[in-house]
This record gives structure tokens, C-alpha cells and sequence, in this order.
């Protein structure tokens, strides 16, 4: 292979002068990507939890290609299409019943960017111009822009890096209570003190409800988001929902607000959004937030992005939508979560592993210690697996139309390769 890409392409998380190895693909159907070599791997990262059907779908590229011989692209301001309005209207069907308004942004890391900005304008517009900071909690993350770093793990993401560059955020410890552990209301008391002490200051609360993904994949109580959009409100502040990566069914209800029984003001979506075909986010919104932002000054919302209601995309997430409602998403689901369940399992065994947890279609094996991606990526690739672990987690989240023995087959390789890790 010439080394064109090793030489001048940044890939992310990589240093470009002593970069991680890349492996090419050449195309990808249902739930393989199959490499220049000829390998062909069973996927199981869904390329960063969005490609939800597996890849290159017939119903999906249908809609892609008849959406390009219509339009590409035009401009959303001044102008509408069907595609957008199709997606909308299928989004508030699905969306908790309190949302009501649609912005459609670029990506997960811009929608949290949007999703700040309405919270603080929200503020403004209601009189309340001091309430302008954020509250979050510890092994969250958000995205990589810069207030969605903010709001980001301030330890095991990049705050010590950018320091004082970053808005200055607060945080409570991240959420003890395990998913399945019986609440523990000690548990929201730190986030209750931070709110009680601040409220003046704060316009919102964000949070991932129930998993927080890539700042650690822990799965914790659906009652502590209860409690913290109950304490969000009782101190007039937002509560922000980010459904990135938990939207679309991945926990094993359509968003994870639903666990909890908890709807958001302000909820962000994207990743699935499309199945995993282009970038595009949304951040959605009840008719009081649109409303209070409407009547202050200037009487609209500041963000207006260059590709916002790309029809493209809009048209594949209407596609990938209809997809995914007319399938029996939540068996599938459900399935793979027993799947993983047993199939993880073994791994407990392991001196090397210190747990193994499992919600819808998400498997966790957390290792003693951080993994050594080159070696551990070459290891999962000899045995016809993708993953992407990182940190001390070896985690999947396969898309939805794998098999149960697909699913036994990751498991039996994540079990295989945990051992192998240092103890
Ligand atoms: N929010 C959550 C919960 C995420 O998991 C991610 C991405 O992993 C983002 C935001 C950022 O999304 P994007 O990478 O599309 O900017």
C-alpha cells in the first residue's frame, strides 16, 4: 500500500509524524466491512454507533440516489423541502411528546453546541441573563468542538490540555448507581448541592441519560435522570438530553430519556439519525423554550449553519427511520442484548477483566488495564473481528441486523481477546 495516507492524512486521536496502523476498506454490505486485502470483518462498532441496518442497504441507497437527482443541496434559509419536513414530522411522532421544534445541525458535536446556545439564549430572552453556565457530570462527553469539550469528563478528557482556554464549567461526580442496582437517593445529593449553591448562574443541565458512552460506558440508574431534570426545573433551569449515541433504540428503548420516564427540553440527536450514511444532527426543542427564545430579543435564534436541512441527509434519515419503525427494532434489540449478556459473560472468569455490562445493544468488558490499540487492533483483525476499544474498554455496538450467531461470534473474540490482556 503507498503510504499516502500514513503520510499526510490525520486520522483521529492519531499523532501524524508516528500514527496507529490504519487498515483500508474497500466496500461494506450488511454487517461486514471487507478490507483492500480481501479480509472481511464482522463489524461491531456500527462505525461509531450510527450505521444501525449494517451497511450499503438497498431501501437506504434508493433514497440517496433518488434524493441526488432531485437536489443535492440548497441553501434551508429562506427555503424548505420536502425531505426536511418528511423527517420532522416523523421525528416529534417518535420524539417524547413535550418536543415541538426542529433544528437541524451538521453533527452530534455541533447539535450540543446548538443545544447550549438555546439554553443561555432561553435565559436571556426570559429576563434571567446571570443564569449562563452549564452543569454536568464527571465521564461525560459531548463531543470535541469547544463548548461541547467543556462539558466533557474535565479528567479523562481534554480540559487538562486546553485548560483555561475551556468556559469554566461545573461538575458533579458521575452517577454511581448502576442500571440494575436498587436507587440509592444518596446518589443525585452531590448534583442536588451543586444546583442548590449555583442555581443563579446556571441556565441548563446536560447530561447523556443512562449510558454515558465514550467517556467511559458506564451504564447507570434511569432514576438519577429523573431526579436531575426534576432538580433542573424545580431551579428553573433546562434539562439538555443527549440522546447521540443512546437515540434510535440503541438502549433498547426508541430514546433513554424513556427508561426514566423523563421528557427533556431539550434533546440532541444524531449519529443513527442517518444510519450511518451522512453527518447530521437535530436538537429539538418544546414549544416553550421556541417560544420564550422567539419573544425575547432579537426575536430568533442565533445559528444558522451552511449545510443545516441537507436534503440528502434528511432524505436518509427519513429512509433509515421508516426502516427502523417498520422492523421489529426492539425484539432485534433485545435479542442482541441476551446475546451479549450470555455470550460476555465468561469473561468475568477473567483476571484481566474487572466487569462486564450489557444494556440493548451495547456490550462492555472493562479491562484492568488501558489496551495497547496497535497490538490489540492487529489481534481482533486476525480473528475477523472490527472493534475500536480504548482506555481499558473492549466494548461493542453492533448494528441491529446481526444474527444471534454473529453476536455468540463477537462475544467468543471480545471473551478470547480480554484474556489475552495483561492481568
Ligand atoms: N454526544 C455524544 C453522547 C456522543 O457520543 C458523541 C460522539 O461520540 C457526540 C456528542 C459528538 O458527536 P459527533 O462526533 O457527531 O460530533
Amino acid at each position: 500500500m503507498d503510504n499516502f495516507d500514513r503520510d499526510h492524512l490525520w486520522h483521529p486521536y492519531t499523532s501524524a509524524t508516528r500514527p496507529l496502523p490504519t487498515y483500508k476498506v474497500s466496500h461494506a454490505r450488511g454487517a461486514y466491512i471487507t478490507l483492500d486485502d480481501g479480509r472481511e470483518l464482522l463489524e461491531g462498532m456500527s462505525s461509531w454507533w450510527c450505521a444501525i441496518h449494517g451497511y450499503n442497504h438497498p431501501v437506504l441507497n434508493r433514497a440517496l440516489s433518488e434524493q441526488a437527482s432531485k437536489m443535492a443541496h440548497v441553501m434551508f434559509g429562506g427555503l424548505t423541502h420536502d425531505p426536511a419536513v418528511e423527517l420532522g414530522r416523523l421525528l416529534l411522532d417518535i420524539a417524547p411528546k413535550n418536543m415541538n421544534n426542529i433544528f437541524y445541525a451538521d453533527s452530534g458535536s455541533v447539535a450540543v453546541e446548538v443545544a447550549l446556545k438555546m439554553a443561555v439564549q432561553y435565559q436571556a430572552a426570559r429576563g434571567c441573563p446571570a443564569k449562563e453556565n452549564i452543569v454536568t457530570v464527571m465521564s461525560g462527553y459531548h463531543g470535541d468542538t469547544w463548548n461541547a469539550m467543556s462539558v466533557c469528563d474535565p479528567v479523562g478528557g481534554m480540559h487538562t490540555l486546553f485548560g483555561q482556554a475551556l468556559p469554566r464549567r461545573l461538575f458533579a461526580p458521575a452517577p454511581a448507581c448502576r442500571f440494575d442496582d436498587e436507587w440509592d437517593p444518596a446518589c443525585i445529593e452531590p448534583l442536588r448541592k451543586i444546583i442548590e449553591e449555583h442555581a443563579d448562574t446556571l441556565a441548563a443541565l446536560i447530561i447523556e441519560p443512562v449510558v454515558q458512552g465514550a467517556g467511559g460506558m458506564r451504564i447507570y440508574h434511569p432514576r438519577y435522570v429523573a431526579e436531575a431534570a426534576a432538580l433542573a426545573r424545580r431551579h428553573d433551569m433546562l434539562f439538555i438530553a443527549d440522546e447521540i449515541a443512546t437515540g434510535f433504540g440503541r438502549t433498547g428503548r426508541m430514546f433513554a430519556c424513556e427508561h426514566a420516564g423523563t421528557e427533556p427540553d431539550i434533546m440532541c440527536i444524531g449519529k443513527a439519525l442517518t444510519g450511518g450514511y451522512m453527518t447530521m444532527s437535530a436538537v429539538l426543542t418544546s414549544s416553550h423554550v421556541a417560544s420564550v427564545i422567539s419573544d425575547g430579543d432579537p426575536g430568533v435564534f442565533m445559528h444558522g449553519p451552511t449545510f443545516m436541512g441537507n436534503p440528502l441527509a434528511c432524505a436518509v434519515a427519513v429512509a433509515s427511520t421508516r426502516l427502523l419503525l417498520s422492523s421489529p427494532w426492539r425484539e432485534r434489540v433485545g435479542d442482541i442484548e441476551a446475546g451479549l449478556k450470555r455470550g460476555l459473560e465468561p469473561a468475568r472468569e477473567s483476571e484481566s477483566v474487572t466487569d462486564v455490562r450489557v444494556l440493548g445493544a451495547i456490550g462492555v468488558i472493562e479491562l484492568k488495564h488501558p489496551v495497547d490499540m496497535a497490538v490489540i487492533q492487529r489481534r481482533l483483525v486476525e480473528e475477523g473481528v472490527w472493534l475500536r476499544p480504548f482506555g481499558r474498554l473492549l466494548y461493542t455496538m453492533p448494528s441491529y441486523i446481526m444474527t444471534p450467531e454473529e453476536i455468540d461470534r463477537l462475544c467468543r473474540v471480545m471473551v478470547m481477546i480480554a484474556k489475552e490482556q495483561r492481568a
